[in-house]
């Protein structure tokens, strides 16, 4: 006998959050996927089509401009 009183195969209601079927959309590559998740729409800035270890290509993923500047300040210093 379970110590639950839900019948077999249900949730309990109202502890769950709203499942959803999300759409993902992908910062880097742009592309929309589906996923499920608690929230309706998600986005990200690398996914499974773009992400090095996917493609098997070496990309800089740079959403803060870093490299940039970390090159600007390259190019200054082998100037003088
Ligand atoms: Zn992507």
């Amino acid at each position: 006998m379970r110590p639950s009183s839900a019948p077999e195969g249900t949730m309990k209601p109202d502890i769950h959050p709203t499942y959803h079927q999300a759409q993902v959309v992908c910062g880097s590559c742009h592309i929309t996927f589906t996923i499920g998740s608690t929230r309706p729409e998600l986005r990200v800035d690398v996914c499974s089509n773009c992400h090095p270890f996917f493609t098997g290509k070496q990309t800089i993923v740079d959403t803060a401009g870093q490299v940039e500047r970390f090159q600007k300040r390259l190019e200054r210093s082998t100037r003088l």
